[in-house]
Formats: structure tokens, C-alpha cells, sequence
């Protein structure tokens, strides 16, 4: 089958696999249409907080440092996956500060490359069953997404990029100008640097609500007995003779069999605390808001001539964002210049933008790899155990992460789609080069 024929994959027998990793959890309280009635009714008064505030226990099996999407979903499938009990997430501020809330909210499984292909992809079907998974609403929305297609050599490119993903499993479809146009007429076709003659599109990509993810993991982990500990700050770890015994927090000493660091843009700053030095770079990225709007767009779309993606969220506001900062920062916020230079892409893309007004915006800090592609594996630290180097592309993979981690974690070995990732790829050579950026961070 190539890229030019349909290219809608049957989802059948993914689904009724992921339907049964869907119902082996138990909670104690589920979310239904006549709960919702039931508590209009009565005044709300029996809803519960959605997941509890223990204090840390002296030790536990399993320690999770970071409470972002990341480490929430790798303790959900801990327990509900892999039957591990005595699990604690450790989070130095609250569910949802970091990343996870910060994100566009993107989803998508268009990767070019094996090692990241496959992954991709499960995360994407994981997606698909994740809110009866955990019985929360994420606001899972498989509104599709266009990457644009602006010159010859462009194309070639995305054919390339489209056969791979179908290889993999993937849906994805070539658009001609003409069908790109149907759907999206108020793009800037004819510019004379950057005319659109197409488009890449996978139809079941789109948008999650990202802080409904991180507050759905947190009640699915909780109801399985994961103790979510907020405002513990994990300050150092205990190493004796080459193995990890346990962590220092603001909190005191917390003894772990095994402690997995998870913490997204701090992954430098925590590591060094066991004296590792990775192969990330921390920069900042920015989000945007516009002001709310009639609906105009249907779904995800890319600019492949400058660096801008854009969705429209159901409140109507314009969900953007563009190139990183280009420096190296810890700090969640961004400077000016980048904010020019995205609305300038903006505008290049979709000139009728220029009439809305930016309501808000806000920075994160990405963990930069040198190849573009994260890590999960164990360190040289027995017992210590690593998931990072997300770049910006981590929020899609949320569920696969989570899962691969666990299965890392409980079993000791990768998991199928996740064998790649490890860190001895830089000092042999294997990098998963995904964006061909090397070691530019910055140009990821
Ligand atoms: C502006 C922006 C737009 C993005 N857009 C997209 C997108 O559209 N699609 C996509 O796929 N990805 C996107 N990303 C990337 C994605 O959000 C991240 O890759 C992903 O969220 C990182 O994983 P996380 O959720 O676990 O991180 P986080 O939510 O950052 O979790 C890490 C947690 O660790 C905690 N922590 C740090 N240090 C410590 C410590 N010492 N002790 C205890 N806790 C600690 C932090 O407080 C934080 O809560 C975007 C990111 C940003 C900033």
C-alpha cells in the first residue's frame, strides 16, 4: 500500500487489546452521566477530593521524582499494569505546574524513524482508550492534524515521512493544494516565498486537554493506593557502594528499592545530584493564547516553511507556538523576540491572525536531548533509574511513556516500542536523529 492510495488503518484489533488493558482497574468512586445528575440534584455535596494528600511513608518499593504527566502515568501503570504496590510520586510543587500544563497540547504519531515510529504509535492508541481507561475526561479530541507542504523537495520528504508511518502501523494521507484548501481556505496559498502545495495529514492526531490528563492519571494512581505527595522536593539521593538507597527531600529521608527520576525540564539539575551529566540541554518554549473566537479551525495544521503550529481550543482561543527560546534556562518563562518572531510565522501562515489579539502566554522548560529523542533506561546507579530528553514533542507521548517506564521499571527490561531509548546510544553511535538536528538543541 502506498501513500496515494487510502491509508486509514483498521484500529479493530489494537482496540479490543487496548479495551482489556482498559478494564483491569478498580476504583472505588467512578464518574458516570447519573452521578452527574444524582449531585446536581443534592446540592454536590458527595463528590470527594480526587485524589488524597498522604504524608510520606519511611519507604516505599517503587519512589517516582516528578509529579508531571510522565511520572503520574508511569505510576498508574505500575499498579494497574504491572501489580506493584507501595509506589509514591514525589512532586517538588503541585499536580500539573509543569509541562503538562503548559503544552499545545499536540498530539500525533508522524515520526519518520524506527525508534521512534513504533512508540509513537502505541502512545497514540493509548490515547485512544485513555479516558475509559482511567473514567476521566481528558477532552481527547482526534480533530486531525495537517503538516503543510511547501515546496517539491518538501513533499518528497513527506512521502517518505507517510510510508514510514504506515509501515508502523500509522494512518496518514496525502493532501493535494486543492484538499488542503477545502479545509482550510484562509491560508496564505500563494506567497511568494512559502506557497502551499499540500499537505501531510494524520486524521487521528489532535488535541488532549493537557492539565485533565495529569489530574486523570493522578485520581487513576491514587485509587489504586499510589501515595501523590506535592510540595516535596526531592534535594538529593542516598548512593552507597554504587547503589541508590533512597532520596533526600524537604521532607526528610524517603528509603526506595527503586527511585525513577521523571522530572522533564529539571532532568540536568536533578541528575547532577547523583553526579550524572546528561546528554540534555534545558531551553525554554513558549505557548500562546488568543483571544476567543467563532470556530475557524477544524483542527491541528503546521507551517513547514517556518516554525509555527496552531489549533483552536473549545473555549475558541488560538493555541500556538513556534521555535525555542534558544538559550538555556530553568526559568518557566520566555523573552520578547521569540514572541515576535512566532506571531511574524503566524502571520506569513495565516494573515487573518494578525486581527486577533494574544491573551496569553507562557514558557516551559524542555528537556533538549542531543539527537531529539528522550531516554528511558536504568543509570549506572543500581537501583536509579532515568526518563527524559522529551524536547517538545512529550506531551504526546504521556501514555507510552508512563507505560514503558513501568515495564521498565517492574521488569527490568525496555519495553518492545522503547528499546532505542537508552543512553548508550550517544557513545555508540545509534542516535535516533529524528529532526537531523544533531547537537543543536536549539534548531530542534
Ligand atoms: C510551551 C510548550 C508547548 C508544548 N507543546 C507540546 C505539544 O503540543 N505536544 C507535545 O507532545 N508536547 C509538547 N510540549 C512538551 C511536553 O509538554 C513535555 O515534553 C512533557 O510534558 C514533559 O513531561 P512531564 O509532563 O512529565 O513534565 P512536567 O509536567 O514538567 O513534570 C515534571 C515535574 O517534575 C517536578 N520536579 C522537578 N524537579 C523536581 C524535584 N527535584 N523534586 C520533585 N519534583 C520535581 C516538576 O515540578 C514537574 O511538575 C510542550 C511543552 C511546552 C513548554
Amino acid at each position: 500500500m502506498d501513500l496515494h492510495t487510502s491509508m486509514t488503518v483498521s484500529k479493530e484489533l489494537e482496540n479490543k487489546k487496548f479495551a482489556s488493558i482498559a478494564m483491569k482497574g478498580a476504583r472505588s468512586v467512578r464518574y458516570s452521566g447519573f452521578r452527574v445528575i444524582k449531585e446536581a440534584l443534592t446540592g454536590h455535596k458527595g463528590w470527594r477530593p480526587v485524589w488524597r494528600d498522604p504524608d510520606p511513608q519511611p519507604n516505599y518499593d517503587i519512589v517516582i521524582i516528578g509529579g508531571g504527566g510522565h511520572g503520574l502515568a508511569t505510576a498508574y501503570y505500575l499498579a494497574k499494569e504491572f501489580g506493584q504496590k507501595r509506589i509514591a510520586v514525589l512532586e517538588k510543587g503541585w499536580i500539573g505546574g509543569g509541562n503538562v500544563g503548559r503544552n499545545t497540547t499536540i498530539i500525533r504519531s508522524n515520526y519518520l524513524l524506527d525508534g521512534n515510529g513504533p512508540f509513537y504509535e502505541f502512545s497514540l492508541k493509548l490515547w485512544e482508550g485513555l479516558e475509559q481507561d482511567f473514567n476521566y475526561n481528558a477532552m481527547v479530541s482526534q480533530r486531525g492534524i495537517i503538516n503543510l507542504i511547501h515546496s517539491d523537495a518538501q513533499r518528497d520528504a513527506f512521502i517518505r515521512r507517510g510510508n514510514a508511518m504506515i509501515l508502523n502501523g500509522a494512518d496518514a494521507e496525502l493532501l493535494d493544494e486543492g484538499q488542503v484548501r477545502a479545509e482550510y481556505p484562509f491560508l496564505n496559498f500563494k506567497d511568494s516565498r512559502f506557497p502551499i502545495k499540500g499537505g501531510l495529514a494524520q486524521r487521528r492526531g489532535g488535541t488532549v486537554r493537557h492539565d485533565a490528563v495529569a489530574w486523570g492519571y493522578a485520581r487513576g494512581a491514587d485509587g489504586l493506593g499510589v501515595d501523590i505527595i506535592q510540595n516535596c522536593e526531592v534535594t538529593g539521593f542516598r548512593i552507597e557502594n554504587g547503589t541508590c538507597l533512597g532520596v533526600e527531600t524537604s521532607r526528610g529521608f524517603i528509603g526506595a528499592a527503586k527511585v525513577a527520576a521523571c522530572v522533564a525540564g529539571s532532568s540536568g539539575r536533578l541528575m547532577a545530584k547523583a553526579d550524572m551529566r546528561l546528554p540534555i540541554e534545558s531551553h525554554v518554549l513558549q505557548a500562546f493564547v488568543s483571544e476567543g473566537l467563532k470556530p475557524v479551525l477544524p483542527g491541528v495544521i503546521t507551517f513547514g516553511a517556518g516554525h509555527f503550529y496552531v489549533s483552536q481550543s473549545d473555549k475558541g482561543g488560538l493555541v500556538f507556538g513556534g521555535d525555542l527560546d534558544g538559550y538555556n534556562s530553568y526559568a518557566q518563562r520566555g523573552n520578547l523576540p521569540v514572541v515576535e518572531d512566532v506571531c511574524e510565522s503566524g502571520m506569513a501562515l495565516m494573515p487573518m491572525i494578525g486581527r486577533a489579539r494574544v491573551l496569553r502566554m507562557w514558557g516551559g522548560i524542555m528537556d533538549m536531548s542531543m539527537d531529539g529523542s528522550p531516554i528511558i533506561d536504568r543509570t549506572h546507579i543500581a537501583g536509579l533509574y532515568f526518563n527524559g530528553g522529551w524536547c517538545y514533542g512529550g506531551f504526546k507521548a504521556t501514555p507510552a511513556s508512563g507505560f514503558c517506564y513501568a515495564h521498565l521499571l517492574a521488569k527490568d527490561t525496555p519495553h518492545p516500542t522503547a528499546t532505542a531509548f537508552r543512553f548508550d546510544r550517544f557513545e555508540k553511535g545509534r542516535m535516533i536523529d529524528e529532526r537531523g538536528m544533531g547537537p543543536q538543541p536549539n534548531l530542534h
